[in-house]
Formats: structure tokens, C-alpha cells, sequence
């Protein structure tokens, strides 16, 4: 199931009035919901020793929504320093923090080691000697190569440009551990939007063998395993959900069968984007025109600038008509924005209750990698994020993108050059 019928019963009732107000297109994100899923995860690994979110900032990068996450206990996955900067302009220090980036620039990592620093996640073996100063605690992303096959949306990792090889790893530990870091993690990410929890048991299980590996050969005792993120939701309503409860029984057995033979238990960290927030999250449009030429189309009052994934990965986002029984007489139709590309389609022919001008239409599981992912092509621009709050009040989260912030890098000093 999509979009869960609680969240469905906490908006819809409210929602014309909201979009009354606000004005359409929003993205609105379910307090309730984001906090559920968050002790549901926290309940799920009770077991193990120690166990920590690191909420993928990439997802949904709001300071309203990591102020949740913070609340929770979660720490933040940051892949770049705008996410970074974000996370510590909310309160986030040093080991709260995992900066997981690749193709690493000399000025990132002064920005990574400023201000209490970060949990340092290296991509390469090549980086250990240009981060200026070796951090006491350090991670490697590790890229198994042909050891495991990947799944389908993040690809064969052969092929996959992130993490250290696996014939690389204890030489990047050594050569680390040489240059003055005293404790020592392991990370990788080698799924996207995965709904058998088997990849993730067989990820835990591969870093738990390289952590013996790396003790057998270095001496070095490996303190957290990171799991990474891809945990997937179920988009479409014949999809299963991930069972993340068995997911976390199996990973919990495994953390104790090491313990007996290493005599300790890692630290278990996930860093999930998707699955935390994905289906707190809906678009809500305005359907805004009609066409009936070789098909039916219906034009809605936002675009691909508000939601990618259908255009780039051929994603099924589930809709719904307001007050439109969804049943009820249906014809395939496409729901598409304004935006000059073809692939500019929130759905194709998609069966769906007779829509007129003015029916609201929400569109669901936008609640990670949608408003992040919107892009400013044709001078499209993106819309405003509302957050439904626990106690039944709505708050503009963010507003929506002005022509002026569209042209505000036009307006510069001018700068002419004869070289
Ligand atoms: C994107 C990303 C994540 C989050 O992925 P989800 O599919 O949203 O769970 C976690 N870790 C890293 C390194 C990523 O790049």
C-alpha cells in the first residue's frame, strides 16, 4: 500500500481547505507518520547492542524534518556540504554527522574537519593521504566488486563508481591507521529502493566478515558496521513492504554469532532516506486542463521541477483524486506538467476517476528524493513544503521558488577579461 490510510484520514479532510490557503502545489509531509516509522526502526533493532539512524539528508532536506530526525535520536547521512552545513545549522556535531562523499575535493574535507568535525566516510584508498588532517575515527566505503551482484536500480557494483575494492580495504585501514586514526568503521551501500530484506541480512553479514578479516591482518577492531541506506517502500499497491522486523531478527542474530567469536558486537548504523520518509510525503496538484487528442491528458499545475523520479526512472507514483472514489468510472489518462519534455508525466495512461478543472489531485510517496530531486530546467521552478503537524496544525516548511531566485545568479558584478 502506498500512502497509509491514518495519513490519508489526518489530510484529506482537511486538504481543500489547506490548499485553499496555501495555494497549489505543495508538497506536505506527515509528522505523525515520519515519527512512527522512526521508533518502529528503533524498536525493530532493540536488540542489538547499539544501533543508530543516520537519516540520508538527500532525501528530504528540510530543517523542520531533521529537527524531527535530531529528536528521535538520528544522527544524519550527508553526501555533500550544503547537506552538511544543514544538519550542523541544526545542532548536529561530529559524530552525529556521517559525510559519506566521493570524487572528495580538498576544500570539502576543510569543511567536513571545521566545527567539531564528522564521522569521515573515505570512498578511496587515495583519499587517506589528502585529508589534511587524519581524524581519530575513520570509515571506508567498501565496494565488494563481483562478490555480490547489486540490485537493479543501483546496478552491478563492478560498475558502480563509489568505495574502496575489496582487494584495496586493509591497505586503506594500514595506511590510515599509519597516519593517526586510533578507531576504525566500515560502510557500504550497495542497494536502492530494495523490498527483500535478504540483500540487507547478506550486507550485514559481508561487513561482518571483512571486520574479522581486517582484525585478522591489522590488529584493528572495527567499532560500527554501516549497512547503508535502499530499504525500499512500496510505491505500488500490489507491492509488499519490506519487512524490516525480520530484517532486523536475522541482523541481531548475526551481531550475536560475531560477538561469541570476536568477543564483541559493532555498532549497528543504517542510513535510510526512502523508507523513513518516503511515504509521509504527497504532492498535492491542481488539475488544470483537459486535452483529447491520440490520448486523454490531464495538465496539472505542477511539473517534473517537483518530482522526478517518474521521468528518470519510470517510477510508479500512486494517485489519488479528492473525494473521487477510485472505482468509480475510469479512463486511462496521462497526468502530465507543463515542462517542454515528453517524459514530463507524473502517470501514463493511468486509469483514474473522471477528473474536471479544479480537482485536486495528490500524488503519492513524495516524502524523499522528490522536492530534493526537482530541477530548474525550461525556468521551472519548485513548489512550497508544508509540514501536518502532530497536533493538527499545517506550517509552510519552505516556499516556493520566486522568478527572482530563478535570476538572482544574473545579478553579479560585472567581470570582462581580455586573457
Ligand atoms: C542515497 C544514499 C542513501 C539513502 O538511500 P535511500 O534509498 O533513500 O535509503 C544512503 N547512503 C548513501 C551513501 C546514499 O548515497
Amino acid at each position: 500500500m502506498p500512502m497509509s490510510e491514518a495519513f490519508r484520514a489526518r489530510l484529506f479532510s482537511k486538504l481543500e481547505t489547506v490548499a485553499d490557503h496555501y495555494g497549489t502545489p505543495f508538497h506536505i509531509y506527515d509528522e505523525t507518520g515520519l515519527r512512527e516509522t522512526g521508533r518502529y526502526l528503533i524498536d525493530a533493532f532493540s536488540k542489538t547492542e547499539s544501533f543508530r539512524e543516520y537519516f540520508a539528508v538527500k532525501a528530504l532536506p528540510n530543517p523542520r524534518i531533521l529537527e524531527i530526525m535530531k529528536d528521535m535520536g538520528f544522527g544524519f547521512d550527508c553526501s555533500s556540504i550544503p547537506e552538511l552545513l544543514l544538519s550542523r545549522q541544526i545542532g548536529a556535531r561530529s559524530e552525529d554527522i556521517m559525510f559519506t562523499s566521493n570524487n572528495t575535493s580538498p576544500a570539502e574535507f576543510l569543511v567536513a574537519a571545521a566545527d567539531g568535525g564528522c564521522i569521515l566516510n573515505l570512498d578511496d584508498i587515495s583519499l587517506v593521504p589528502k585529508v589534511p588532517e587524519m581524524p581519530e575515527l575513520i570509515c571506508f566505503r567498501y565496494n565488494p566488486g563481483p562478490r555480490r551482484t547489486g540490485n537493479d536500480i543501483i546496478g552491478n557494483p563492478i560498475e558502480s563508481k563509489y568505495g574502496v575494492s575489496h582487494d584495496q580495504l586493509i591497505g586503506a585501514y594500514e595506511a590510515a591507521a599509519q597516519r593517526g586514526a586510533k578507531r576504525f568503521g566500515l560502510h557500504t551501500m550497495l542497494v536502492s529502493n530494495e523490498l527483500n530484506y535478504e540483500y540487507m541480512v547478506q550486507t550485514a553479514q559481508m561487513l561482518m566478515e571483512q571486520v574479522e578479516k581486517i582484525f585478522k591482518s591489522l590488529n584493528i577492531t572495527i567499532e560500527f558496521i554501516n549497512i547503508g541506506g535502499g530499504l525500499g517502500i512500496p510505491y505500488k499497491p500490489e507491492d509488499d513492504p519490506l519487512s524490516v522486523a525480520a530484517m532486523a531478527e536475522v541482523i541481531t542474530k548475526e551481531l550475536k554469532r560475531f560477538k561469541e567469536k570476536q568477543g564483541y558486537e559493532p555498532k549497528l548504523l543504517l542510513e535510510s532516506g526512502r523508507y523513513m520518509a518516503g511515504p509521509h510525503g504527497v504532492l498535492v496538484v491542481k488539475a488544470i486542463n483537459h486535452k483529447d487528442t491520440y490520448r486523454k491528458y490531464i495538465g496539472v499545475d505542477a511539473c517534473m521541477s517537483s518530482l522526478m523520479r517518474p521521468a528518470i526512472y519510470g517510477a510508479y507514483h500512486h494517485i489519488d483524486v479528492l473525494g473521487k472514489d477510485a472505482t468509480s468510472p475510469v479512463s486511462p489518462v496521462d497526468v502530465v506538467g507543463s515542462l517542454c519534455e515528453n517524459n514530463d508525466k507524473f502517470a501514463i495512461q493511468r486509469l483514474l476517476p473522471e477528473i474536471i478543472e479544479g480537482d485536486i489531485l495528490i500524488i503519492h510517496d513524495t516524502g524523499a528524493h522528490g522536492h530534493s530531486m526537482g530541477f530548474n530546467y525550461n525556468g521551472r521552478l519548485r513548489p512550497k513544503e508544508l509540514l501536518l503537524r502532530t497536533d493538527g496544525t499545517v506550517e509552510l516548511i519552505r516556499r516556493e521558488e520566486t522568478v527572482e531566485d530563478h535570476f538572482a545568479t544574473l545579478n553579479f558584478e560585472p567581470d570582462v577579461f581580455k586573457p
